[in-house]
């Protein structure tokens, strides 16, 4: 061919130039990390654009997360152009919701349909569980919603799920012979409700394109061509999509990695790669084993790892990078402890090596560690940004809560007061509040003066209203005086109405606002809990929860540290990464344990994690951890354990020095019987945990109270979460640690405070 030397063209090797410049038709490229897959996608569409012409209307690419995409339109407008904006490029999820939104109407729904997350699902289906009286601790939210999820993601719709053996069979032998009925229920709530949850997106798409011909020629004259990024994590859903879009030019070319097959618990399907090679004939195949990316320790510790798994193509990744630094490991005695030394390690790292914020990512298995990582990271003064999910303290019940404990510490805090005045609704209005702030100005008095006297300065009901709200704060303040942060946090969740309005609010956000204020108070609790911490007042508290809501605010997106779940880094690279909180049941997770496919996932979660660093790779874990609001004692990982050594040193400044820990600076030798020792000192440490104390005597419940932590002869552990009506109706609402939430009636339960 007389082709344009392009620059972008000598920027690829020869297998990379062969996945950029063929093209036509179906092709394939299954390589290891760092390879260059994503690249040689980016420069397929460039070439595309540039060389062929091709109008980027008529392109379609899908990439795991929305970063990935935005960081590819990026590069191919470096090379094509402001016309990169034009091409149809995004996540399957976004992709398809754009064109559902389109074509809503055609499936029975408005074209602003709400989207359902996951947490949205979970709360409906425990609602759904709850009123049609079914056993809530066969019927977990989680259990349901994954065998709604698997259905969807085969194409089975709620009528084929009850005439389909596979799944009622298994559900019978399960005793949950409910699940199809829950189904059903929770897809027409979610249709009443014009909502689509993230499966839906998809499975409508395949309705859509099934059963409307008209709207699936539509589309298939549309898109020319369709390239796929991390193909191995496309499950049936998705690839039936792809397949009906290139039916007719075949032009489709998918790209991926099985060795970092990561959604098979959520349906993807290794198997795609072998259906597609059986779908098209044709297919060209290219390889690509030389990464790019990483160090040759980063490479071969990841290898290490990856040669555990039975289930992989056979491949040999390999690098010609230096060599780099070790990777480091380091131990901390808790998570708020494993924050701090990483905090310390990142400041240390930016200061040695010129740094930018930006270069960091700090990686974890769920998204519920990242609140000890922020707080560390905020009291270094390091700013950061949580990929995916809201950054906790941003979330709208959070700050209003907050906004309670400001205006009690600082009666001048005017936002604050203005957040929290009316709410609950008390019937203040923004025009009595107005009032305030005008009258503070005229008579060039303090806020917190006027409003004291606020019937002298507005008259009627609005005054009277506001004086009420004053002497609320009066009494918390009085708490703050005598109690420390959580106890006056406490008072004011329960005494504002706040926890009983959330509470009441049955609505799917409703439940989760509930759920996040519980969790701030947790991480109140671990404050004052702290043994370190001479000042346990509420302003002390607050001084830190403000620095991190100014920071977050004003954090530039090019500058902060990536907080996110490994899940959410897949495809990405980052000069220093931090895997944390390598621990047994939490990283490989405790849901993964069962099976041997199960943990080999586990295993190529970690490698993904691995293979997301450039130069230098930090591996950390907690010997203890909060969880639900009590300190567990853990042990470290088995993944430690799996990488080579000789590619690991303990770091012995940003480790604890807690005497469970070696002497010995830099152990590499000794690094195995390290963890191993940590592992039997766990063991000894907690195993008295979950058997009920042999001394069981139930308390008198009288003085139970919301928060408190209690022991029931059954249920074991738990903490108080609701208490309600009064005498011998009064109920409380317990999340116990095993058992999950249970609702007693306290006239009954033997229940002992702990
Ligand atoms: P993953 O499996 O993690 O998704 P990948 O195979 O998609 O990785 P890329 O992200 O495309 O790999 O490339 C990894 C890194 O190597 C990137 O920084 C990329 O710019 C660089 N790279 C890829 N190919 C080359 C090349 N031929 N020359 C120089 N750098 C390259
Ligand atoms: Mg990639």
């Amino acid at each position: 061919a007389s082709e344009v030397q392009d620059d972008y063209l000598k920027e690829l090797n020869p297998p990379q130039r062969e996945g950029v410049v063929n093209t036509e038709g179906p092709t394939m490229l299954i390589a290891g990390a760092g390879s260059g897959k994503t690249r040689v996608l980016t420069y397929r569409i460039a070439h595309l654009m540039k060389f062929h012409k091709v109008d980027p209307f008529n392109i379609m690419a899908l990439t795991f997360t929305n970063k990935a995409a935005r960081e590819m339109r990026e590069r191919i407008e470096g090379v094509v152009g402001g016309e990169a904006k034009n091409l149809y490029m995004g996540t399957f999820h976004s992709v398809f919701a754009r064109i559902l939104r389109a074509e809503a109407s055609k499936l029975g729904y408005s074209s602003n349909f709400t989207i359902y997350d996951t947490d949205d699902s979970k709360t409906l289906i425990k609602q759904i569980v709850k009123e049609q009286g079914l056993d809530d601790k066969l019927y977990k939210p989680n259990v349901v919603l994954n065998r709604i999820s698997a259905a969807k993601n085969r194409l089975i719709s709620w009528r084929d799920y009850i005439n389909n053996p596979v799944f009622t069979e298994d559900d019978a032998s399960n005793m949950r012979p409910e699940m199809g009925k829950l189904y059903q229920t929770y897809a027409l709530r979610c249709y009443k409700a014009d909502a689509m949850d993230f499966d839906d997106l998809l499975f409508n798409t395949n309705v859509l394109l099934q059963e409307h011909t008209e709207v699936l020629n539509k589309y298939q004259q549309r898109f020319h061509y369709l390239l796929i990024d991390e193909f191995q994590d496309t499950n049936i859903s998705q690839y039936q999509i792809a397949k009906k879009l290139a039916a007719v030019r075949e032009n489709i070319c998918v790209v991926g990695d099985d060795a970092q097959s990561i959604y098979a618990f959520r349906g993807a399907d290794i198997q795609n790669i072998l259906n597609f090679e059986r779908d098209y004939p044709d297919l060209k195949v290219i390889k690509l084993e030389q990464n790019y990316r990483s160090t040759k320790t980063i490479v071969n510790a990841a290898n290490s790892v990856i040669n555990r798994n039975t289930a992989q193509l056979k491949k040999n990744v390999w690098t010609d990078n230096e060599d780099g630094d070790l990777i480091e490991l380091i131990k901390a005695t808790s998570d708020n402890e494993e924050g701090k030394l990483i905090a310390s390690s990142i400041f240390e790292t930016k200061m040695q090596s010129q740094a930018k914020n930006n270069d960091f990512a700090i990686l974890y298995r769920t998204n519920s560690q990242s609140r000890a990582m922020e707080e560390a990271l905020r009291r270094n003064n390091l700013k950061y940004r949580v990929v995916g999910g809201l950054s906790f303290y941003q979330r709208k019940e959070i700050k209003d809560l907050i906004a309670y404990l400001r205006f009690i510490v600082n009666p001048n805090d005017e936002q604050a007061m203005r957040r929290s005045i009316n709410l609950p609704k008390r019937g203040i209005g923004p025009g009595t509040v107005e009032k305030l702030v005008v009258a503070s100005a005229e008579h060039g008095k303090s806020l917190w003066d006027i409003m004291d006297n606020a019937q002298f300065y507005i008259s009627g009901r609005g005054g009277k209203q506001v004086e009420e709200y004053v002497s609320l704060i009066k009494s918390f303040r009085l708490t703050a005086e005598k109690k420390d942060a959580y106890d006056c946090a406490a008072q004011v969740a329960k005494n504002t109405g706040i926890l009983k309005e959330l509470y009441a609010d049955k609505t799917i956000e409703g439940m989760s606002r509930y759920e996040n204020v519980q969790e701030l108070l947790n991480a109140i609790k671990e404050f004052t809990d702290d043994p370190e911490r001479t000042d346990k007042s509420l302003s002390a508290f607050l001084q830190e929860v403000t620095l991190l809501t100014d920071e977050d605010r004003n954090a530039d997106p090019e500058e902060a540290i990536t907080l996110m779940t490994i899940h959410m880094a897949k495809g990405l690279e980052f000069n220093y990464v931090y895997i944390v909180g390598l621990e047994e049941e939490l990283f490989p997770s405790q849901m993964m344990l069962s099976s041997r496919a199960d943990l080999e996932e586990e295993r190529r979660l970690f490698y993904v994690a691995i293979t997301r660093a450039k130069k230098k790779l930090h591996l950390s874990y907690a010997l203890n951890r909060y969880r639900f609001g009590r300190l567990k004692a853990c042990e470290p990982s088995r993944f430690l354990e799996e990488v080579d050594p000789q590619f690991i040193k303990v770091n012995k400044k940003f480790s604890s020095t807690a005497p469970l820990s070696s002497a010995d600076s830099y152990v590499t030798k000794n690094f195995v019987n390290n963890l191993k020792k940590d592992r039997s000192n766990r063991k000894f440490a907690s195993a008295p945990q979950h058997q009920p104390s042999a001394d069981f005597k139930p308390s008198d419940t009288s003085k139970l109270a919301e928060g408190m932590l209690v022991e029931h002869p059954k249920f074991g552990f738990g903490k108080v979460t609701v208490i309600d009506a009064e005498g011998a109706n009064k109920k409380a609402r317990v999340d116990f640690e095993k058992a999950g939430e249970k609702t007693l009636l306290l006239s009954f339960a033997k229940l002992r405070i702990v």
